[in-house]
Parts: structure tokens; sequence; C-alpha cells
């Protein structure tokens, strides 16, 4: 077992500007701790009992730290500013004589990623992740063997990119002779060169084997973006990852909310007790609301509102608060957009009710026809985004473009797309928008939130009140006033909220939603393959739900089906639709294409079964 790890940390990180003016990369503070004692205390609990760090700029920190630490013991190349890593590493020649693990001073890593590189079979392994997206990636290309063949930071000519290199290595002392013989025929002409060019060169007969681990959080601090992206995304990461040590049963839920949620984002919920009036609480919610909004807008002229509450209180609150005395006209072409019309009709709002095909893209010159003959007594539209009943995607652009022509505000139900389909409030003339938690956000549910333009919201404050817990200019002027939610909010769903906003933010919006349409792909695959149909044209799918019209097999029934997948494990979900018998799948959540792909060969098997029977 090795018990050797080595760190470069010679380097100014002079791109960090400000923030390395009197100290190392590894002396940048997380949680109040130096990120190089973070990366100790991980060695320490791999196993790692000898750490020796090459050091350059600042040195004297170190030196301090090894005082600290008795296993740490620090070589200083006194070079550094006019050599690269390979230098420093190169320096540690005496010191080293065993197979080690080689890192940087700058990592933030998940502890998982030690114990995979050290319970690795192979001697000599450089660890990949998959795609990070975090603009200074170094790829690494494999060979036909699937060893390394190269690294680079331009994927230009690279056939076969394998991963990302996370610099975490594992080498055998072999492999580190050799590197040290290929530097000393290539410092006369390179003298800054890195560590991974020796690695590249060595790798020719050498077998390095390169070990992915998948969906792992870490990153480098070379520049001030990514000191920022550590801080409020993968540090918080890391800790929830570590936190969340004894998994639950994983279910994979393909109802269209609440959906499947990571571990994390599960004990995320499970926090020392809290008065919700402390500020400590405040600045959760904040974040929440701020950050709610930047995905949809800027929050200088948008602002969210949290109410406790499913999905419905939101728009609830958005249908009754805000229309005055003209009417409201009412997109329905489906179940939500009918729960909307059963809202106006019990606080008696005036209303038109607009009707449209439940499986059919809507007609927009027709609407537009009929906008146009009553546009002085509308003062408001309201539409579902993606109407969850079928899947079917209404088109907020060009609906918000004909509200504009006629001067009427939009209200969008974007319960089943916020976080996924991309919306953009003000490029969409939207006025108010309504979505939840528990969906494509991955959080829990019992939050739920409108994000409305703050001019529009101001001037509702003089509409009289038809309700209290909901009235929404009353919610959010309290809680720009107090940073409060009027009454006792869902303290612990919040924080499972955040959680789930971080990693929302972590994965990043389109790649969210480029996974749901890959995992729809697979659904619609499977499901044409095995004889079945949507009930609306692939083309005017959200991908993020779909109707699928029940086979038409004599032993078929909905229930039995759900049970059969129940027991397996996976949730589905009942059709919603009067007029054909259709059942549903939703594809959000924290699930993998592959995890659909097994869907899909239960389906086979369900089916194959009661054909049988
Ligand atoms: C889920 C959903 C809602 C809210 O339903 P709740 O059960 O109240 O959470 C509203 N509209 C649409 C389009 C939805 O998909």
């Amino acid at each position: 077992m090795i018990k050797t790890a080595v760190i470069l940390a010679a380097g100014m990180g002079s791109r960090l500007g400000n923030l390395t003016a009197e100290r190392p990369k590894g002396f940048l503070l997380l949680d109040h701790l130096p990120i190089i004692e973070h990366s100790l205390k991980k060695l320490f609990k791999s196993g790692i009992e000898k750490i020796i760090i090459g050091t350059g700029y600042c040195h004297e920190m170190y030196e301090e730290l090894s005082e600290r630490y008795p296993s740490v013991k620090c070589i200083y190349n006194a070079q550094y500013e006019s050599s690269g890593s390979m230098q420093t590493l190169y320096a540690l020649q005496d010191a080293i004589q065993e197979d080690f693990i080689l890192l940087e001073s700058d990592l933030i890593y998940e502890q998982k990623i030690m114990t995979e590189a050290l319970e690795h079979g192979n001697r000599d392994v450089i660890l990949a992740s998959d795609f990070t997206n975090s603009g200074d990636e170094v790829w690494i290309e494999i060979n036909d063997k699937g060893t390394l063949q190269r690294l680079s930071k331009n994927k230009a000519g690279m056939t076969r990119i394998f991963g990302e290199f996370v610099g975490i290595t594992k080498l055998s002392y072999n492999t580190f002779m050799k590197m040290c013989r290929i530097a000393e025929m290539m410092f006369p002409e390179h003298p800054k060169m890195d560590y991974e060019q020796a690695l590249v060169s060595a790798a020719i007969d050498v077998n390095l084997a390169v070990h992915t681990v998948n969906r792992l959080v870490w990153c480098e601090v070379d520049d001030e973006d990514h000191w920022q992206r550590a801080v409020e995304v993968i540090y918080p990461l890391i800790q929830a990852h570590e936190a969340a040590f004894s998994p639950v049963k994983r279910n994979i839920l393909l109802n269209p909310g609440p959906a499947t949620t990571t571990d994390s984002v599960k004990y995320a919920q499970i926090v020392p007790d809290i008065c919700p009036r402390e500020s400590e609480f405040s600045a959760v919610m904040q974040y929440i609301a701020t950050e709610l909004t930047q995905f949809v807008g800027s929050p200088k002229e948008f602002a969210a509102v949290l109410f406790a509450g499913s999905g419905t209180a939101a728009v609830e609150a958005i249908i009754s608060s805000v229309i005055e005395d003209k009417a409201l006209f009412i997109i329905h072409n489906g179940a939500y957009g009918r729960r909307i019309c059963e809202m106006a009709e019990n606080y008696s709002l005036p209303y038109i009710e607009y009707a449209s095909p439940y499986d059919k893209a809507i007609d927009l010159k027709r609407l537009e026809e009929y906008i146009q003959i009553s546009a002085e007594n509308i003062s408001h539209l309201a539409v579902v985004h993606n109407e969850t009943t079928t899947g079917l995607l209404n088109p907020l652009d060009k609906i918000g473009a004909i509200c504009g022509r006629y001067g009427i505000k939009m209200i969008v139900d974007a319960m089943s797309s916020f976080a996924a389909v991309p919306i953009d409030m003000k490029n969409m003339n939207i006025s108010y928008l309504a979505a939840s938690a528990n969906k494509n956000l991955q959080g829990m549910a019992g939050v739920s939130f409108v994000i409305a333009n703050k001019e529009e919201l101001m001037s509702t404050q003089s509409i009289r009140p038809r309700n209290l817990y909901l009235h929404l200019y009353s919610q959010f002027d309290h809680f720009s006033r107090t940073k409060q939610m009027r009454y006792t909010p869902p303290v612990q769903i919040l924080y499972a909220l955040k959680q789930a906003i971080i990693e929302t933010k972590w994965e990043g919006l389109a790649a969210r939603y480029k996974r749901y349409c890959e995992i729809w792909e697979v659904l619609i695959n499977g499901i044409t393959r095995l004889g079945l149909r949507t009930l609306v044209d692939l083309a005017d799918h959200s991908k993020i739900i779909t109707a699928i019209i029940e086979p038409q097999i004599r032993g078929y029934h909905f229930t039995e089906m759900h049970d059969y997948f129940f027991e397996r494990g996976f949730t589905i979900y009942p059709g919603k639709f009067a007029g054909l018998n259709t059942f549903r799948i939703a594809n959000i959540g924290a699930i993998t294409k592959h995890d659909m792909e097994n869907f899909i060969v239960l389906l086979e098997e369900y089916i194959g079964k009661i054909v049988k029977e």
C-alpha cells in the first residue's frame, strides 16, 4: 500500500492577482483552513504517512506548516521563478525512494478520489474525470491499449478524448525515475517544462492506466473565476457529498416530480435545529431567492418570492394577486391550464378560457386573432410552458410576442420546465412565472416560488387582497424588508433546495437539459422499437415528460404494470388525458441514460410477459 504523497507547490499563482499577493495558492482559505491543509487531512485519512512538498514561492509558509505536521517535509526549488513543475519534482529525487501519489497544491477534491487512486490495480495510473466545462481543461487522449497517449489543453487533432486530467497520479518509483531521465534531456531546451510532459513521454514505454471517476467533484485554482467557483460551488458540494455517509436506497422516479434526488440533497436536510428568524437562515433564503432569479433573469429587474406549499400554491399566488378588473386570458391545452381556470372561477375573476387541443401544437395565428378581438378587456394571459399532461411544449417566445403587441402581461406556469428548458423572462416578455423545488431543480417537495418583474409586482400593491397567505405583494414586500417569509418557512426543505441549486449550478442549466434530452432519446428509441407511440408529435415535445399510448394488449392493466416496475425500483405515472388511454414517463431528476436503458429492458420484459399470458 502506498504511504507517500508528493505535492507540487512552487508556483506563484500569478493568474490569481491579489489573492496570491502574499501567499501561495495552497494557502487560500476555505472555511478558515488553507486548501493545502484540506488536502493533507484527506491524504492522512487515506492512509498516507509521509508527504513531501516541493516548494518555491512563499516557501516559508509551507515550512511553518511542516512544523505543525511532523510527517510533512518541504524541499525548496530556488529556481521556481524560471522553472516549471518538472524542475520542482526533479528536485525531490533524493527524498523519494518508493511509489507515491502525485498532486498539486491547488487541487480541491473529494476524499473518494484518493481511495480510487490508491486501490487501482496498476502501479501507474492517472485519474480522469468526466467533463467539468471549467474552461481550463487538460484533455486525456488514450491509445489502442487504453493507456495514456497524450495530454493537452488543445483539443485540435486529438482523436480519442477519454476524459479530463484531474492532476492526481499514482506513480511507481521506476516511472518516476524514467521521468527524471527524460527531464534531464529536455531541460536544456525546455527549462520550464511541466511534469505532464515528462509523464506523456514516459508513457511511451510504460503502461500508464487511465482511470475515470464519474461525477467527481473537484477543481484546480488557477484564476479568480476558478476560486469563486471553488468557494461557491465545488467546496459546498464536496462537503455535502462527504456528509452523505450512508446512502439511502435509490429509487428511479419516472413520474413528473417529485424527482429522484441525489444523496447530498437528501442529507442537506439534516441540520442542527435552527429558528428561521436567525440571520443565518435568512442568508440561506436570500441565496435561494437570488440564484433562482438568476436562472431566468437579472435580480435587478426580477425577484423570487418563496412560499411554503406545493407548486399549485405559487400559481394560485399569482392568479389571486395580480388581476384587477380586466380579464385573465387562460390558454387551456392540458390539465394544468384547466387548473388555472379553476382558480379564476374560485376567486370569481373575470377570465376567458381559450381551449386548444391537448395533443397538438397551439395554432398561434388563431390564438392571436382571438386575442385581437377582445384585447381591450384583457390585462393578463396565463399559459403553462410544458404541459405536464402530455409533454406538449408551448412556445413562450411567440406567445410573449403576441402579448407584447396587445399590451398584455404574461403569466407562465413553468413548473415542469424551470431549470431545464431555457427561459429568459425579459426576452420572452414574461411578467410572472411560477415553479417549485421538486422537479428539474431536483430538490424536495414543499417549497414553491414566483419570479416576478419587480416593477409589475410593485404596481399590484393597490389591488385589494383576495387572500392572506398567498398574497404575492405582501410576501414580496415582507421578504424585501426583513429577509424573512411572513409565516414559518419549511426550514429543512429550504436547506435541501440550497443544496439542489448548488448542484444545478455545478451541472449547468444547459448541460442539465442536454442530459434530460439524451435520456428522452433513449426512451423514445426504446418505446418505438417496442411498437409504442407517443400522444404528441415528437417535434412538439418538451423532452421532459412523455404521454405514451397504452399497448393494445388484452392482459394490459396500468396498475399491474405500475406494481411490476415499483417492485423493481422504478416509479411510472398514469395518464391524464380523457381522449386516449396513456401512461406517462418523465425523464427528470438525478437519473442517467443508463437508468432509462434499464427501464426499457424491464418494459420489454413486462410486455413480453403479458403477451404470453
Ligand atoms: C407539477 C405541476 C404543477 C404543480 O403541482 P403540485 O402538485 O401543486 O406541485 C403545476 N403545473 C404544472 C405544469 C406541473 O407540472
